[in-house]
């Protein structure tokens, strides 16, 4: 099986320390400050079984300059050349105005979308389940799978059943 997935959610989520994991080298560029990844970055992940092209994105958000407005579209055109979307959100922050404009964005297309729990390291495992509930209200998510991108928590899983969809 083989396909295309773009890695998504606003900056300091975790996307470029997801890829890094799952690819096993550091080709994204991590850093605290948002927007360190400038353009889409690609990562190969090859098994037997599978091959997977990651696509480190820039953090979609409203556009505020010409710079922004250029991320913007990078990550929205992403989503349009990708069989999966790996939609990341950091737990511990809750849903802000950023990842429902996301969501918006993820309406327009009819690619999969993972909605990646990220950071679970960081809150009580009892905190899980109603953040789970206040995000499916939003939207119709392919899947639900919590995950630290840090340390490694479930990225195998994740990756098992991303595999499902190419
Ligand atoms: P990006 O902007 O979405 O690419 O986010 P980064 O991958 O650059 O990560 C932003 C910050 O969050 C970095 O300091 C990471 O070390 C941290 N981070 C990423 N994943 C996790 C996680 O699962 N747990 C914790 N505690 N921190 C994380
Ligand atoms: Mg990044």
């Amino acid at each position: 099986r083989s396909g295309f997935v773009a890695i998504i959610g606003r900056p300091n989520v975790g996307k470029s320390t997801l890829m890094n994991h799952l690819i096993g080298q550091k080709i994204a560029i991590m850093s605290d400050k948002p927007q360190t990844t400038r353009n889409k970055i690609h990562g190969v992940y090859t098994t037997d079984e599978a091959q997977i092209v990651f696509l480190d994105t820039p953090g979609i958000h409203k556009p505020q300059s010409k710079l922004g407005d250029y991320m913007f579209k990078t990550a929205e055109s992403a989503l349009k050349e990708v069989e999966a979307a790996l939609f990341l959100v950091d737990v511990a922050e809750g849903i802000g105005g950023g990842d429902r404009f996301i969501i918006e964005q993820l309406k327009k297309v009819k690619t999969p979308v993972f909605l990646v729990l990220n950071k679970i390291d960081k809150i009580e495992p009892e905190k899980l389940l109603p953040i789970i509930t206040e995000y499916k209200d939003l939207y119709d998510f392919a899947e639900i799978v919590p995950i630290s991108a840090l340390q490694g928590n479930n990225v195998e899983t994740l990756l098992a059943q991303l595999i499902r969809y190419l």
